[in-house]
């Protein structure tokens, strides 16, 4: 369970409302029993619950379980998209293994950013679900002129780009070097022209196919991030 308190042996603190439904209603937790939290600082913590009054659950973190990972090298950005897609999208992410997640304006972008609450709610409900403790970032979003502008160095774009179809994904992957990475995902509409000429004139650009036929954007996330993790994941 995600919690927002900071967890250390004997820092009992009270369950806030949603984590009251979810431990007394939900799953129907009793006084004594046991459960994982985790906050994305403090690792994995073994805790008890108590209920001093029948209104009211305490969680008493007992030991650290598993101590806290780094944040996964890997920043996924991608071209927002309609909301339950970019719902999908994100969720996809997290579970693939990215460590930083930022919406990217492009020309053809139709979606909006997203609300940064949702996709944070989005974030944690994945990380909740599939054991990551490294809770991923989400980073504000960024015009794709102004991100290329501003490349942190040493980071290695992939740009998943429908128009390298006769190409190998794998032989691309297996020339990248670098061990710090980015995933770029286009928007329903594509790159312009004018966006892909700029991203393959770029030194740390590694554009990918991701074979002959067009995938759309959430499948082309997974797809993608499956074939990096393959290829040169952890
Ligand atoms: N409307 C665009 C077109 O027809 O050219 C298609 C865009 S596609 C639905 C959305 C994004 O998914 C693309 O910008 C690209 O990043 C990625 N994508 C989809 N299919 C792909 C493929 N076969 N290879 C590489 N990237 C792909």
């Amino acid at each position: 369970l995600y919690v927002d308190a900071g967890l250390a042996a004997g820092e009992a603190f009270e369950a806030d409302r949603n984590q009251f439904h979810y431990l007394a209603h939900v799953i129907r937790a009793e006084e004594g029993a046991e459960l994982l939290l985790f906050n994305g600082r403090d690792g994995e913590w073994l805790a008890r619950i108590s209920y001093p009054t029948r209104k009211k659950i305490m969680l008493h973190p007992v030991e650290q379980t598993r101590p806290q990972p780094p944040l996964a090298d890997l920043t996924y950005l991608f071209a927002p998209l309609k909301v339950g897609r970019m719902d999908y999208m994100v969720q996809k992410a997290v579970e693939m293994g990215a460590g930083r997640i930022q919406p990217v304006m492009t020309q053809h972008v139709q979606g909006k950013p997203g609300k940064s609450d949702r996709l944070a709610a989005n974030i944690i409900e994945a990380a909740e679900q599939c054991g990551v403790l490294a809770v991923p970032e989400l980073l504000e979003p960024v015009k794709l002129a102004d991100l290329l502008e501003k490349w942190e160095p040493g980071r290695r774009l992939i740009f998943c780009d429908e128009a390298d179809a006769h190409q190998n994904p794998v032989s691309a992957l297996r020339q990248v070097r670098e061990g710090k990475l980015a995933l770029l995902i286009g928007p329903e509409g594509g790159f312009s022209d004018e966006e892909r000429a700029m991203l393959r004139s770029l030194p740390f650009v590694t554009p990918i196919p991701l074979g002959p036929r067009i995938l759309r954007a959430d499948t082309a996330a997974v797809a993608a991030l499956s074939v990096i993790q393959a290829t040169i994941g952890d």
